[in-house]
C-alpha cells in the first residue's frame, strides 16, 4: 500500500477533528465559567508578570462569502464607535482587578477587520489599553490588516501606538477564486500594502493563504504562491478552507461542485508546502511556515513552539486574555469565552461586569492531555520526561497510551524510551493522531476536515 493509500486508511480524507488550538476544545465550554471565576483568574495574575492580550473587533466592510468568522458588515462608523466605547469599560474593569505591575508580552487585534477603525478610534483604543496595561520590552503588538481597509493616516496610528507586526489576509490572488468566494482583492493592493508597512519600518509580516478554495487547481496555487514569495512575507499560514454552509450561511453562495475533493486537496497543500520550502522558508507545524531566523522558527528549533487561539506562537506568558464579543481568555486553571452576541456583550459590560459566557476549568487529566496534544501540534512528539516530570502521570499511564495510539496508526509513529514520535509520512495525520489523547466526546459539532 501507499502512502497516500495508507493516509487513506487511516481516515486522512473523511474524518472531521478539532484544529487543537484549546483542549478541550471549544464545543466543551460550558456556563460553569462566569464573570466571577473570569474576575478571580484575573486578580491571580502574578504581579509583575507578562500577559497576553487579545482585542476583538466583530465588524467589516463586506462580509466575505468563504469566511465563517463572528463578524458583522457596517458601511458606517457609528456601531464600531459604539462598540469601542464598551471595549474601552471592559478594559477600565481590567485595570480594576488586574494586580501590580503587568506588563505585555503580545497584542493582537483581529476580527472581523481591525483596520475598519478610523485612525482616530486606533489611537483610543492604543491609548486606551497602554494606560492600564504597558508593553514589556521585546513585546509584540500585531495587527490584521485588511488590505482593502487600510490607509495611510490609519497605518501611521498602529505604528505610532507600537504596532510591530503585520498579518495580511490573502487567501488567492486568482480573480475567478476571488470572485467565487466574495472576496476582491487584487495582487497590487496587497503588494502596495505590505509595501506601505515596510516604509514604515515593520519588518515582520504575516500572510495567511487557504488551499482547498473552489476552482482551486495545482497551477493556480502555485501562482498565488509564487507572487506571495515575491513579497517576502516573514511566516505563512497555509490553513484548509472549511466548507460548513449549515454552519456559516454565508458559504451558501459557494458552489459546493466547485470544491476540490480531499485527495486534490492534499496535493493542493503538498504543492504550496514544496513551494515555500524551496524557497528556503523552514515548516513550523502543521500548516505555518516562517523564514530561517523568524521568532517561530527559533521557537521550533528550541523546543519553546506553542498554540493558542490565534494559531502558533512564540509567546510563554501564562495568561491570554481575550476582550471583545466571543474573545476567548486561558489561564492556568482554564478558559473563559465572553457571549459572542455583540448585543449580549455590550449589555453586559454596560451592567458594570466583565462579559464572560462560558468557559471550562481544567481538572483531571485536562492539563497533561492539553500538553501532550500541544506538543505533537508543535513539535510532532511528546517528551516522556517533561510529562512525567510536570504531570506524575499515574504508573504505566503513558506506556498504556503511546501502545494503543501506535497500535491504531501502523508505521506512522515510533515509540521509543524517550517518548512518542509522528514518523514524516504521517505527519498529515497530525490532527487525528492528537484526537487519540482526546477524553473528551468527539461527537460535538464544530470540528474542521483532517485534510
Ligand atoms: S475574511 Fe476578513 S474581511 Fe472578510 S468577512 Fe472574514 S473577517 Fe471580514
Amino acid at each position: 500500500m501507499d502512502n497516500q493509500a495508507q493516509l487513506a486508511k487511516l481516515g486522512l480524507f473523511d474524518a472531521r477533528v478539532p484544529r487543537y488550538t484549546s483542549y478541550p476544545t471549544a464545543p466543551h465550554f460550558s456556563d460553569a465559567v462566569q464573570d466571577n471565576v473570569f474576575g478571580q483568574w484575573v486578580r491571580e495574575i502574578p504581579e509583575n508578570s507578562q500577559i497576553s492580550l487579545y482585542l476583538h473587533i466583530p465588524f467589516c466592510r463586506n462580509l466575505c462569502w468563504f469566511c465563517a468568522c463572528r463578524t458583522q458588515g457596517t458601511q458606517t462608523d457609528s456601531p464600531v464607535r459604539g462598540y469601542l466605547s464598551h471595549l474601552k469599560e471592559e478594559i477600565a474593569l481590567l485595570a480594576q482587578n488586574l494586580p501590580k505591575g503587568v506588563t505585555l508580552s503580545r497584542m493582537h487585534w483581529g476580527g472581523g477587520t481591525p483596520t475598519l477603525m478610523a485612525a482616530d478610534m486606533i489611537e483610543e483604543l492604543a491609548e486606551a489599553v497602554a494606560e492600564v496595561v504597558p508593553m514589556a520590552k521585546g513585546g509584540e503588538f500585531s495587527v490584521e490588516i485588511d488590505p482593502n481597509q487600510i490607509d495611510e493616516s490609519r497605518l501611521d496610528a498602529l505604528v505610532r501606538h507600537g504596532m510591530n507586526r503585520a498579518s495580511v489576509g490573502v487567501q488567492d490572488f486568482h480573480p475567478d477564486i476571488q470572485k467565487t468566494i466574495g472576496r476582491i482583492q487584487s495582487f497590487e493592493i496587497t503588494r502596495d500594502v505590505i509595501g506601505m508597512i515596510r516604509d514604515r519600518g515593520i519588518n515582520s509580516v504575516n500572510a495567511d493563504i487557504l488551499f482547498g478554495l473552489p476552482h482551486q487547481s495545482k497551477e493556480r496555487i502555485a501562482e498565488t504562491v509564487q507572487k506571495l514569495l515575491s513579497l517576502s512575507p516573514d511566516r505563512v499560514a497555509l490553513y484548509g478552507y472549511d466548507h460548513v454552509p449549515w454552519m456559516a450561511k454565508r458559504q451558501q453562495l459557494i458552489p459546493t461542485d466547485a470544491l476540490p475533493t480531499p485527495v486534490q486537496r492534499l496535493k493542493l497543500y503538498e504543492t504550496a508546502r514544496r513551494l515555500f520550502l524551496w524557497d528556503g522558508y523552514r515548516e513550523i507545524g502543521i500548516d505555518h511556515f516562517a523564514k530561517p531566523g523568524d521568532g517561530l522558527d527559533i521557537a521550533e528549533r528550541t523546543g519553546r513552539l506553542r498554540r493558542n487561539f490565534q494559531g502558533y506562537t512564540d509567546d510563554t506568558a501564562e495568561a491570554l486574555i481575550g476582550l471583545g464579543a466571543s474573545a476567548i481568555s486561558k489561564f492556568p486553571k482554564g478558559y473563559a469565552q465572553n457571549l459572542s452576541s455583540t448585543a449580549d456583550y455590550i449589555q453586559r459590560v454596560t451592567d458594570g461586569r466583565f462579559a464572560t459566557g462560558r468557559g471550562h476549568v481544567f481538572e483531571g487529566e485536562d492539563t497533561m492531555r492539553a500538553r501532550m496534544i500541544e506538543a505533537l501540534m508543535c513539535d510532532f512528539r511528546i517528551d516522556r520526561a517533561e510529562i512525567t516530570r510536570d504531570f506524575e502521570p499515574k504508573p504505566g499511564l503513558l506506556d498504556r497510551m503511546f501502545t494503543e495510539v501506535s497500535a491504531a496508526f501502523p508505521d506512522m509513529i515510533e515509540v521509543t524510551p524517550a517518548g512518542l514520535e509522528i514518523r514524516k509520512e504521517g505527519r498529515p495525520l497530525t490532527r487525528i493522531i492528537a484526537r487519540a489523547f482526546d477524553d473528551y466526546d468527539m461527537s460535538k459539532a464544530g470540528h474542521s476536515p483532517a485534510m
